[in-house]
Order: C-alpha cells, then structure tokens, then sequence
C-alpha cells in the first residue's frame, strides 16, 4: 500500500514536520485536541451512568439483606442463638460491598461486629441500620438493630477502573480515527496543496513552460482541486501569452532604437559633414573677402595718398576742383567697397551700422555732385531737393545711407532715357521729427508689378532684356534693402511700367543740432590745420613701390626722417643697425609677414628697437586681425587707405607712452579684460562702433548662453562644444579674457564628455560675463574719439 511508506516517513521525519507541513501538523493538533476532548466527556458520562448502575445494586443488595436476613436474625436474636446469628451474619457479609455488620442491642449496646477476616476496614463506608423486632403476643418488640457498612472504596475502585479503561478504550479509537483522517487529508489535500506551492515558486523563478500536473488518479468528476488546477494552467498560459507579447513589443523597440540610433548617427554625420562643408566654405568666403579687400585697398591706398599728396600742392582752380572730385569718387568707391564688405558681415551676422553726425544738405548735394555727369551725359535733368523745415544736423548711419541714396540714384539714370531724376528728402508723413523720408524718382522705364518684388532679391533683375540692355549684377538692391533694414527701416518702390519708378525708405534718424560735420570722406581736413608734428626718426617696411612713396612723401612733408625698407629681411637688418622713434610696418609682406617681423624685433633683446613702438598698417581690419596683431607685439593699429590725420594720432599716442604702453603691454592680457585690444579696437573702429560690438557681443551671448544650457541638460555635448568655441572666440576678439578661457575649458570639457565639470563653469558664466562686459563698455566709452 502506498500508504505504508508516506507513515514511515513521517515517524521519521516527525520532529521536522512541523515545519515542513504547518497545515497538516496543525489539522492534527487540532483533531488530537478534539479527540481527547471528546474521550474525556464521554468517559464523564459513562462513568456517571457506571455509577447509578452500582447505587441502584448497593439498594438491591440491602434489600436482600432486610427481605432475607433480618427477620431470620431477629428470631436468633429472640431464641439467642448466638450460633445461628453468626452463621446469619456471615452469610449477610458475603454479599458483595458489605465491608462490615454491626450488631447493637435494644439500649444500643454492642452485641457483635463482624468482617470479613483479612480485610481492612474500609475508609468510606455507607450505613444501613435494619431493626430486628420480634411480634409477641403483647406486641411487637424491639430486639436490637443491624447495622450494615457498605464499602464505598470498592465501588469507587471500580468506577475508577471503569472510567480509565473506557477513557483510554475512546482515546485510542478516536485517535485512530483522527489519524486516518488526518492521512487521508494529507494524501488528499495537503500535498497537492503542497506542489501548488512548489509549482508556483517556479513559476515566481521564471519557469512557465511545465503545467500544473498533480500526482492523483484522474476522477471521473472534477473535484476543486482539478478546478484549481485548471485555473493556475489558464493563469500560466496567460501569462506566458503576455511575457511572449512583451518579449516581441522589446525586439520591436530594441530594433527602432537601434534603427532610430543608427538614422540619427547617419544625420548627425552627415550635418556635421554639412556643417565642416559650410564652415569651409564660409571659410573660404572670408578669405576670399579679405583677399580682394586687401588686395582693392592696397592700389586705392596709392591713389588716395597720391591725391592726397596733390592735394598738398599749389595747382590751377580748375585742377584743384578735378582732383576733389577725384578724391571724392575715390573715397565714394572705398566706401561703397566697405559697404560691401560690411554686407558681407551683415550675412554672417557681423554688420554693425554705425553712427555718426552728418549734414543731410551735404550729404544730398554730395550724392547728387556724384552723379551730376553721369545724368548730364544722358540730358536728364537731375533734382535734389531737402525739405527746408528740415534741420541740417543729424546722427545716424551715414555710410550706410550714402550707399542706398547712390545705388537708387544710379539706377534712376541708368533706366531713364529722358526726363527728370529726382532725389527728394522730407519728413516721414505723420511725423513730428525724428523719421525722414528719402525718395528717388525716374521716369523711366518703369518695373511691371509681377517684378516688384523680385527686384530685391541678390542676383535677380526684372527680366533678362533689361540684363542685355543695362548690364548690371542684381545685387544692388538686395544690398540696399539690408541695409536699409540694418538701419531700421524698410526699402520700398511703385512703378508704372513706360511712365516712372518710385524707390523710397524711411528711417529713424536723431537730430544733432551740436554734431560737427563729419565729411563724406572723412579725410578732407586740411592737413596744415593739424597740430604741428613733432619730428621723428621713422622706419616704413612697405612692399608696394607707390604706397611706400606715398606715404614717405607725406611723413617727410609733415617733417619726419623716414626710412623705408621693401621687405621684412631689410627691416631687421635696419633694426639692428640703428633705432627709431617708432616702426610703421606693413602686414602683408612677401616672404615674412609684418606680424613675424615684429615678433622677431619683440624677441631679440640685443635688437635696438626691441622695444620701439610698431604700429601695423593694414587693410585687414577685422577684430580677430587686429588681436593677432596686438598678440605679435604691436602697439597700434592704422586702417589701409591710410589717413593723414589718423597716422598722426596713433603715432602720438604710442610714441607718447612707449615705454608705458610695453610695460602694460606685457602684463595686461592676463588680466580680466585686454585694456590694450580694446583701445586699439577703439582707435580703429572708432568709441560709437566698438560699444556696437560689444553690444552685439551681449545680444549673441545672452541666447548663446541659454542654448549652452539647454544643451548640457540634453547632454549634447557635441552641442555644447560647439557654442562654447564660437562664443569664446568672439570673447578673446574683443578682449574678455577670463570668460575667453572660461568657455576655452567649456569647450575641452565638452569635448572630454564631463558634462558635471562642463555645468559647473556655466554656473558662474554668466554673472562674469555681464561683470567684464560692463567694464569693457565702460573702457570703450572712456576712450576719446580716434
Ligand atoms: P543691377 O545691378 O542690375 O541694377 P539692382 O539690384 O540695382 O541690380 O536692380 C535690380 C533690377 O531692378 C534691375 O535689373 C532693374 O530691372 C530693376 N530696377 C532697379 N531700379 C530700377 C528703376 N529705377 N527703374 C526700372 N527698373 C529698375
């Protein structure tokens, strides 16, 4: 039976069962409780029912003695018959539960006690007194009494008997019975509860793939075990239904993750290729730009200064009046030259108008001077009016507005055959002040309506026939609507084909009733009204024959020594033969350039003019041209084409404070701020345009900065490294040293994936930087005007 070993090992494992089988082990205390419970009342009861049964014999038993014995007593008694009463009386002790007989007298005498011999008497007796009488013939006699003593220890000794053999005959059966249930519900329920556990501590490891299985013959019926059963497979397969849904939902997400990774790692290269493709090209613009400015501004700076040096001579009216022409369309063309330029920078970003004080009169009757030939040459009649409530001082963007006003009024002759060009300059209607209004009006050709919008993009001209017939690039208007804007306001036209065109803007002027004229060209002072120059020993390293005799001929008009060296190899040879009062050195030299010349004259301390002031003439003018000058060991700066009147300042100022300005030279880029780029910037650029610079330092910094954020947050390092380059670049360009070096660190950092030491520096980036910009705006606008 299969029964037999699951009870061996269970005695064998008895001390352990407890813990192994709680529920069963404690069914069984339950039922043993129960059972013993149970034996003991019921064992109560039967031995109450043992004990009724023995009073009841105990009564039968003295009846028998007073219906058979005691009249037989008394009559021995009467006859006293002593023999005959003890014979009795040892019959009476014979019945059973008699201990003992007491026989006593009519006074209550003792007449005879008699026991069983060899037994003790017993401790709890009960008694029963019978009275012998004898019926003579006077009447009946009392003779004595007998007294009968049952033994109550024997009766209680078998009622204890009784009880124990019937407690323990129940215990045993209700145990035994208790016992086999207690197996059957083991073998029924509590195993198969058992495996359940076991199954589903499985199932809690990740084992889903064994169903539920109980070891039991199958039944005909399911019983709830089986429903139990069927209900833990259900629950498994469902559950593995779900674990192989999410396994497929994973796979799935796994692989667009890796697509999505994968597409993002292809646009990410192929932006970072576009970008580098972009940044090379923009690369390639800038070095084109500078190039031909360069290479524009080196023969006009021999015009210029040529005419400059006519200028200086005594020559017939006439003469005198063609060559302030000629110097006037020469500084027109440099203007419109850097114009061009600073369009260029308006693309990247980097056009700053700037303002300055102005005659509007001047300013008109100059552009119209500019043109008058021209619409001569054609028989158009050309008309420049002012309105003449108008005042004639004004600050603004003059350049900018020279160049709109000279593009619209060549135009204006070039597409009108004949009539009138009208350049008109009044109030913006509607307002008090403040907003002029400039109109140029033809009546040419006209531009059809389909065409007016297309005329301000770069490159396009209102159809191809006009292309043929006028020639042109396209790009003046495109030019003059930028600039228009940069200046804020906004370019305009209405034109009716055959009859006229009407180009007009508006822009936002301030009225400067104290600003002293600043001329078109900017240059036409007289020389001889300038302070009188002291006389100093000079060095000129110049390439290009006619810009050196230019300006030798202008330094030595105003009473210099200059000498003059071709390239760098001459000049460090001159250098070590001799000292000047100051250097003048050209930066673009063959072979060596003017930055490696000084840098060699810096760091040969044998070198006499180690510590003379150089002063850099270029047309390279941007601020990161500039830095790298200063970085060379330059003292100054002077813009190609070269003004008299600038030259003169510069070479003041650094000869005035040479040794000064070495000393602070050498310890001031350490510092927050470069005082010395700044003051250079100040002296080339002009106080008004370095404080624009600034400002647009501030409006790229400020978004920049939150940009900077938002990509550490992202972790977009890539990003970050990005910003933080662009933006330190233009820090160091305009002397903000410790936010240069703060945001350099940025940029290894990022580069260095540390995004926590990259959030760090940010930290306090900004505060510094509104702190050290405050200063460089405050050195900007301490500096007196160049
Ligand atoms: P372009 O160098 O070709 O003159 P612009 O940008 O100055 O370039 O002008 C673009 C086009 O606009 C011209 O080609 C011409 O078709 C049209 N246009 C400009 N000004 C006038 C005008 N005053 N009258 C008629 N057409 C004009």
């Amino acid at each position: 039976m299969a029964i037999r070993p699951w009870l061996r090992q269970y005695l064998r494992q008895l001390p352990g069962y407890r813990q192994e089988h709680p529920l069963a082990h404690r069914l069984t205390m339950y039922v043993l409780a129960c059972s013993l419970g149970f034996a003991l009342l019921s064992t109560v009861l039967q031995v109450g029912i043992e004990y009724q049964r023995e009073m009841r014999q105990i009564d039968q038993r003295l009846e028998l003695i007073r219906s058979g014995y005691v009249a037989s007593l008394a009559r021995s008694l009467w006859d006293v018959d002593d023999e005959q009463l003890r014979l009795q009386m040892q019959g009476i002790l014979f019945i059973p539960d008699v201990g003992g007989l007491r026989l006593q007298g009519a006074e209550a005498t003792q007449i005879g006690d008699v026991r069983l011999p060899g037994r003790a008497p017993p401790v709890s007796t009960r008694e029963h007194a019978f009275v012998l009488s004898h019926a003579a013939p006077d009447g009946v006699r009392e003779l004595g009494r007998l007294v009968v003593q049952i033994d109550l220890d024997a009766v209680a000794a078998r009622l204890g008997w009784s009880g124990l053999t019937i407690f323990l005959s129940q215990s045993l059966t209700i145990l035994m019975i208790a016992g086999v249930l207690v197996v059957i519900f083991q073998w029924l329920v509590t195993r198969h509860l058992e495996s359940m556990a076991r199954h589903a501590r499985q199932l809690g490891e990740g084992q889903f793939d064994a169903p539920l299985a109980l070891a039991r013959t199958p039944t005909t019926t399911p019983d709830e075990l089986d429903a139990v059963v069927a209900a833990v497979n259900d629950m498994q397969l469902a559950i593995r239904q779900e674990m192989a849904r999410r396994q497929r939902v994973q796979e799935q997400l796994v692989a667009s993750r890796d697509q999505l990774r994968d597409r993002v790692e292809k646009r990410t290269r192929s932006l970072r290729a576009a970008k580098e493709a972009a940044e090379a090209a923009n690369q390639a613009k800038s070095q084109f730009l500078a190039t031909m400015s360069h290479e524009i501004r080196t023969p006009m700076n021999g015009m210029l200064g040529m005419i400059q040096l006519l200028r200086q001579r005594r020559l017939p009216a006439a003469i005198g009046a063609q060559l302030e022409l000629l110097h006037q369309s020469g500084e027109a063309l440099l203007a419109t030259l850097n114009q061009v330029l600073d369009y260029a920078r308006l693309e990247e970003g980097a056009y700053l108008p700037e303002s300055v004080g102005f005659s509007l009169r001047q300013l008109v009757d100059g552009q119209r001077q500019l043109v008058d030939v021209a619409a001569r040459q054609k028989g158009l009649a050309l008309v420049a009016e002012v309105d003449a409530a108008l005042p004639d001082a004004w600050c603004g963007s003059v350049g900018g507005l020279r160049q709109v006003i000279a593009n619209l009024l060549a135009n204006a002759i070039k597409f009108t055959a004949a009539g009138q060009v009208t350049l008109r300059v009044r109030p913006a209607p509607g307002e008090e002040g403040g907003r002029l209004r400039f109109e140029v009006e033809d009546q040419g050709i006209g531009i059809e309506a389909a065409q007016l919008e297309r005329i301000f993009e770069r490159f396009t001209q209102a159809d191809e026939s006009i292309t043929r017939r006028f020639g042109g690039t396209g790009l003046g208007l495109a030019i003059c609507r930028k600039l228009v804007e940069s200046m804020g306001g906004t370019l305009e036209v209405s034109s009716t084909p055959g009859v006229g065109s009407r180009f007009w803007f508006e822009l936002p002027l301030q009225c400067a009733p104290d600003v002293i004229e600043v001329a078109a060209d900017g240059a036409t002072a007289d020389a001889s009204a300038a302070p009188a120059w002291p006389s100093l020993s000079l060095l000129l390293v110049e390439d290009v024959a006619i810009n050196r005799e230019v300006l030798v001929g202008l330094l030595e008009n105003v009473g210099h020594l200059v000498f003059s060296a071709e390239n760098g190899q001459q000049a460090l040879a001159l250098c070590r033969q001799q000292g000047f009062d100051a250097i003048l050195m050209d930066m673009h030299l063959p072979g060596m350039s003017g930055a490696e010349v000084a840098r060699r004259i810096r760091g040969d301390t044998d070198n006499l003019n180690a510590g003379t002031p150089i002063v850099a003439l270029t047309a390279s003018v941007a601020p990161e041209d500039i830095r790298h000058y200063l970085d060379s060991g330059m003292d100054a700066v002077v813009a190609k084409p070269i003004r008299l009147e600038t030259l003169r300042q510069t070479l003041a100022s650094v000869t005035r404070s040479a040794g000064a300005s070495l000393a602070a030279a050498a310890e001031v880029p350490a510092g927050d701020i470069d005082r010395r780029l700044l003051a250079t910037h100040a002296s080339v650029f002009g106080p008004a345009r370095l404080l624009a610079l600034l400002a647009q330092l501030e409006s790229q910094t400020d978004p920049a900065l939150v940009q900077l954020a938002e990509a550490l947050q992202r972790e977009d390092l890539y990003e970050a490294e990005a910003i933080a380059h662009k933006l330190a670049g233009s820090c160091e360009l305009l002397g903000l040293n410790t936010c240069g070096r703060c945001l350099r660190t940025l940029e290894g950092r990022a580069a260095a994936d540390e995004p926590a030491a990259c959030r760090a520096l940010l930290a306090d980036l900004s505060a510094r930087f509104a702190a050290d910009l405050a200063r460089a705006r405050d050195l900007a606008a301490a500096t007196p005007p160049g």
